[in-house]
This record gives structure tokens, sequence and C-alpha cells, in this order.
């Protein structure tokens, strides 16, 4: 380096191996060996999957930074510039994707393509080709002293610990959208909005899919071939299909998606009774709620909740279908009865009558309530459900209820979730806690980009990084 700044030029000397990184690709600290016999720089990587469109193509990959920790990858993205075939040192030819990222030496950063192959085997991670090196590419003279090492400075794999907890670097995404209406308005705002931020977004019909669940690496098949691994899942798993989306999410979790809410969250929200067990474990304010088997037990149901008039509800109910008010206790009587006779379950609530027919929708993303509304069932409708005609209009919540709701999701495990809850004379009550609540009233009564907002939740929570780094490492035995 000395020489150069004698003579007024300035350049970046490099030894024949040197630590690099590839901060694009959320990986701060690499050792690469510069390798004058290729042209290209070689990038290792694992279970390359390419995604995106044809005009902008794009490829997903795993890379175990730190030799010797085959345990820990880290998984990148990036846009495809070419694909090429390349003679390795074997005499093998293989056709490999050409990406191009910037490349940090020492206090230099350029970009660079690199070719990925697998290297598992390898010592170095990356080699550093004759193409990385030119003047006009490195926009400095790049001096090769094969007798020298890290010439630059030293990096430590240390850096990866921080990776784990940084917000992750903003890559292109693989999402998909696990739903049986991909056409309908919350699919196409959530696939708009993850587009709009440079993410490629597949539409995935939950029915469709089907899982192989013996093989060491879970798979989920569609349309004959399996789905390559996602880097998140949004599921909207409408209540029909609630078993079979459950059985899906988790294989997407066993394949290490980012999954916005989980198929255990998804399942103690769906089921009614175990939604309020929760709810009261947590001493989450709901209205008086009690739930029993037999026919014997109905006077005393009735005189739990306070007696008429009260409110039964189907355990699988949505939209207000299987919520019916018992306006007299004879008239109590008579559904309890009717729906016992159907062998269903139900559950028996206090009916709020101040709420008027209103209630409160809050969507929950992460810890934040991010949009809120008010919804008024028609007239004589005491059910506020936009699908019996209830009507959406944008409201001031307060403190208390923001703080109800988003303690509400969070008991369910729910990341993005639709809180409802009743204006009492009590303050806040919880009436359910929805885990793929619908965006087109939400949107169009708050003015919120809700959607913008659950990819940028996903952009927070996708971790780059599998496995635990530890200094002291066992002693190979
Ligand atoms: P669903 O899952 O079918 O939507 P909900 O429990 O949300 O069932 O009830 C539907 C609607 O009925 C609510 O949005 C609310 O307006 C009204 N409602 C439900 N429970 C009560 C209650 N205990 N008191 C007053 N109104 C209620
Ligand atoms: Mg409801």
């Amino acid at each position: 380096m000395a020489e150069y700044k004698d003579s007024g030029v300035v350049g970046i000397d490099v030894g024949w191996e040197e630590w690099v990184a590839l901060k694009q690709l959320g990986l701060p600290a690499l050792k690469a060996k510069v390798d004058t016999g290729a042209r290209t720089s070689a990038l290792h990587a694992f279970t390359i999957q390419p995604f995106g469109s044809e005009d902008n193509p794009k490829v997903r990959f795993g890379i175990h930074p730190i030799p010797d920790r085959p345990d820990f990858e880290v998984y990148c993205s990036a846009s495809v510039v070419d694909r090429r075939e390349v003679t390795s040192s074997n005499g093998q030819v293989e056709l490999r994707y050409v990406i191009e990222t910037p490349i940090t030496i020492g206090g230099k950063t350029w970009p660079v393509q690199m070719t990925l192959t697998n290297r598992e085997n390898m010592a170095f991670k990356m080699l550093l080709g004759r193409q990385a090196m030119e003047e006009d590419v490195a926009g400095e003279v790049v001096s090769v002293r094969p007798d020298a090492a890290n010439l630059q400075g030293e990096l430590s794999y240390d850096l990866y610990k921080t990776l784990k907890k940084a917000k992750p670097i903003s890559r292109p995404l693989h999402i998909a959208i696990l739903t049986r209406e991909p056409n309908n308005y919350s699919s196409q705002r959530m696939k708009e909005a993850a587009e709009a931020r440079g993410h490629t977004v597949a539409l995935v019909d939950t029915k469709r899919c089907y899982l192989n669940i013996q093989s060491h690496a879970p798979e989920v098949h569609y349309d004959g071939a399996p789905l390559p691994a996602f880097d998140a899942v949004i599921p909207r798993i409408g209540a029909s299909l609630t078993f079979y989306g459950m059985a899906v999410m988790r294989q997407f979790e066993a394949m290490g998606a980012y999954c916005v809410n989980t198929a255990a969250a998804i399942g103690a929200s769906r089921d009614k009774l175990q939604a309020h067990q929760l709810l009261a474990l947590h001493r989450i304010p709901m209205p008086t709620t009690a739930f029993a088997n037999l026919p014997k037990d109905t006077d005393s149901l009735i005189e739990l909740v306070g007696g008429a008039p009260l409110v039964v509800k189907l355990l699988q109910s949505t939209q207000g279908r299987g919520v019916v008010l018992g306006e007299t206790k004879k008239a109590a009587e008579a559904v309890i009865g009717a729906f016992q006779g159907l062998d269903a379950n139900f559950l028996v609530q206090e009916f709020v009558k101040e709420a008027a027919g209103e209630d409160l929708r809050c969507f929950v993303i992460g810890k934040r309530v991010v949009a809120s509304m008010i919804r008024k069932g028609e007239e004589g409708e005491y059910r506020s459900n936009l699908h019996r005609g209830g009507a959406a209009k944008a409201v001031r919540i307060t403190k208390a209820e923001r703080e109800v709701a988003v303690k509400a999701a969070k008991v369910m495990g729910l990341r993005v979730a639709g809180v409802d809850i009743l204006r009492t004379n009590d303050g806040p009550a919880v009436l359910e806690v929805n885990s793929s609540p619908g965006l087109e009233g939400i949107e169009k009564a708050s003015k919120k980009n809700v959607a913008d907002l659950i990819v940028d939740h996903i952009e927070n929570n996708v971790r780059p990084v599998v496995g635990k780094l530890t200094t002291s490492r066992r002693k190979k035995p």
C-alpha cells in the first residue's frame, strides 16, 4: 500500500487470503482465497432456489460462512445477473447462477460478480477471481501479493452474533401467502405491498398442498413438485380448513420459514373455548362466559352468566352465523336445548346490552394496534359483523382498549390478529381474536396501509441466521 501512496496512486494490496464482507447478503465476515487463475469469483451456496419473475430473476441460497461449522447457516438472496457454464478445477462443467453484490475489503467497497456453487468441503467459502480485482471494477489498482496474507486487516466470525439480533439486511424475500382466495382484497393487497418492496410473492392454495412428512427434509408439495423453502409464510386459513391448514403451516414451520402466525396460535384462537380459557387465564377482561355438556346443567349455566338476556355461540361460529340471542330465560332454554339436541358444542355468554350492536376491531401487528375501526350492525341487529351488513368507521381507541388488544393477541401467540372488543360499562371486554383478519374493511375505514405494515413486520422478523454461535466451541474428541 505504501508504494502506491508514495507514487501518488491509491491502490489496494491483497494477499493470497483476505477477510471480506458481503454486507448486502448478510455476511459480515468471510475468508476469501484470492484465485488469479479464475476469472469469476465464486461463493459457497447450498439449496440454491431461483425465484422472482423472468425479467427480474432472483435466487435464494444458504451458506455456511464458518469453516467447521456446518450447523451454522445464513440465508441470503440476490438478483441474478447471468447463468454461466463454469468449468471447475476438477474439470466438471456446471451451470451456475451469477449474482452481483458489493464486496468490502479493508475500508473499500465495490460491486463484484460471483457464481454460486457448493464449496461445502472447501477450506474457503469464497474465491476472489480476477474480474473482481480489475481496476475499472474495483475503481483502483488491486495488486496481489501472493506471498502475504490478510493485508487488509482481520475480521471475526463473532460478527455473526450481532446479526442474529440486528434488523435483518434488506434483501428480496420469497414470501408465500397460504390462501384459498388468491384474488380477494386481502391477498392482493399483501402481494402488492410485498412486491412494492422488492419481494416475490407466491399465492399458494392451501387445499392443493400435500405434505411429505416422512422425509428427513420436510417438504410441501404442490402441483407435482416440492415448493421451495420460503423466507416467510402468511397464513390466511379459513374456518372450514383450519385442521388441514394447520398441518400445512406446521410443515412450513419445520422448513424454517418465518410464519406470521403459527399453527398452534391459529388453533388456539379458532377454538372459541380454548381461546376464552386462555384469555381468562391471563386475566383479560371478557363477557362472563360458561360452557356445559349435559342438558341438566342448563339452569345453572344460565344462572352462571347472570340470567337472560344471554348469547349462545356455536364454538365454530364465524361471521356471526352461529351466534344467537336468548332474550328471555324461556328463549335461552329453547336455544340451548336445540343446540344440545344437535350435539353441537357451544358456549353461553352474558349479553352486553350497552354495546348496542357495536364492537371495536383492533388490528394488531406485533406489539402494536396499527389500525382500528368501530363496526355497527344494521338497524335492529346486535351482531356487528360486516358480513351481516354491519358498517365500519374509523375510531380513536382508548389506552385501555389498546393494551387489552395487544395483550389478547400476545396470549394467543398471534403476531397478526384482529381483536374484537365490546365497550361495556366496566371497560373493554374481548370477544374474540381472529388469526386471519380481513384487510378490506379496516384499510378502508382507517385509511391505513395495513398490508404494508404486515410486510414491514416480516422484514423485521425474518432471521437470516440458523444455528447458534458460541465463542467457547466444543473440542472435537
Ligand atoms: P363470530 O365469530 O361468529 O363473529 P362473535 O363472538 O364475534 O362471533 O359475535 C358476533 C357479533 O355478535 C359480535 O361482533 C358482536 O357484535 C355481537 N356479540 C357477540 N357476543 C356478544 C355479547 N356477549 N354481548 C353483546 N353482543 C355480542
Ligand atoms: Mg366476530
